[in-house]
């Protein structure tokens, strides 16, 4: 174990601005002492996120998974939703603490999103919505789903929360569907500490959320709606409007990580390097890589905990499935989504963040190729 790491290396590293920039710029809340309730700054990030994401519409929340229940609850659906359990426990929860009953479908074995040659047949009287996931930032078959969802009658609601800047054909990714959601968690390509957004295009459904977020309160004497509270204050909407200037440069070192990942590890039988989609613009949120036991004769957990021991902590991002979490295990079975099934048991993704050095990412492959057997120096 000659590479161990003296010092550890975590899956993700939240990127912060300046310390002396945020300081100066929550100043002025300590004259105005007004720190939330769709405040100035709140508004002032709305609008330059919509800016940088070129969409019209979008609503400040408190994190990514307030934006899915109150996407879910503004379209004041019922009946049964079609999802992947390819992705992080919240997509299904939003769903279920909505009244709603999801239906999953199985994913993609190359890009993991939701394979949509088997949406279909998952349709029924009580479906309302397809709830589909651009899992690492990778872009669902938007086209053919808007097609079906077209088809069929059906919502659609994209779990965007990996998506931050992603464009397919030219076209941000979250402007597809009727609505799409993102994450502003401190572990997501862009942060404000904790946060989220819903992208929406219709300004009826952009009242409804604007007042769900607020408890429901229409007006001064007029609650019409069973709301929460999601608002995004003020010192966490100046953390975003300081983030979101160094965000394009955070995605170019991605970038330059992800590729250097890529040479690192390529050419091994038995592990998968991440799938690259054509006319997608990523954001490198993550670097998932899959181990064949067969081939390998070591496993991914084998790895994982081998790694541990080096000080490297990679993640087994998404495993266990949606539909094998204990809450969820006596109504469903991953079994029926065999796919998503055989990718959640041989995943794991490796440390990827702006600040990541290239040194390390080699460091890594090296222990990878170390503990799998197949050479030491790169
Ligand atoms: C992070 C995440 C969420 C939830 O976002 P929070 O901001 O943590 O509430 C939802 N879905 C996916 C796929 C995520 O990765």
């Amino acid at each position: 174990m000659k590479n161990r790491l003296e010092k550890p290396i975590y899956v993700t590293r939240p990127s912060m601005p300046d310390y002396e920039e945020y300081i100066e710029q929550i100043r002025p809340l300590w004259d105005s002492h007004v720190l939330t309730n769709m405040a100035e700054y709140h508004g002032r990030l709305e609008r330059e996120l919509s800016r940088y994401l070129q969409v019209d519409r979008l609503s400040l929340v408190t994190n990514g998974h307030m934006a899915l229940e109150l996407a879910l609850q503004a379209l004041g659906l019922s009946g049964e939703v079609i999802t992947t359990p390819f992705t992080f426990i919240s997509t299904t929860h939003a769903i279920v603490r909505n009244n709603l009953t999801p239906v999953f479908c199985d994913i993609d074995g190359r890009d993991f999103t939701m394979d949509v040659t088997k949406l279909e047949a998952l349709i029924g009287k009580k479906t309302c919505a397809i709830v589909p996931v651009h899992v690492y930032g990778r872009v669902c078959q938007v086209e053919k789903i808007e097609e079906i969802a077209r088809k069929h009658g059906l919502k659609v609601i994209y779990d965007a929360a990996h998506a931050f800047g992603v464009t397919y054909k030219g076209k941000p990714a979250v402007s597809y569907g009727d609505m799409s959601t993102l994450s502003f968690h401190a572990t997501k390509v862009f942060n404000t500490v904790e946060g989220g957004a819903v992208v929406y295009h219709d300004d009826e459904v952009g009242s409804e959320l604007y007042s769900l977020k607020n408890f429901g309160i229409r007006s001064e004497e007029c609650t019409d709606g069973v709301g929460a509270n999601a608002k995004m204050d003020e010192l966490r909407a100046i953390m975003g409007l300081c983030n979101l200037r160094n965000v394009e440069a955070d995605i170019v070192k991605r970038k330059a990580l992800f590729e250097t990942y890529m040479e690192c590890l390529e050419g091994i039988a038995g592990l998968s390097l991440p799938f690259v989609q054509k006319d997608v613009k990523a954001n490198y949120a993550y670097f998932p890589v899959l181990f064949d036991e067969g081939v390998l004769g070591i496993g991914r957990d084998a790895v994982y905990e081998e790694l541990k021991k080096r000080n490297i902590y990679a993640r087994k991002y998404f495993y266990p499935l949606a539909n094998a979490a204990q809450c969820y295990r006596n109504v469903y079975s991953s079994s029926a989504t065999p796919v998503a099934e055989r990718v959640a048991v041989s995943v794991l993704t490796l440390p990827m963040y702006a600040d990541l050095e290239r040194r390390e990412v080699v460091l890594i492959c090296e222990n990878i190729r170390e503990i799998i057997g197949r050479g030491g120096k790169i």
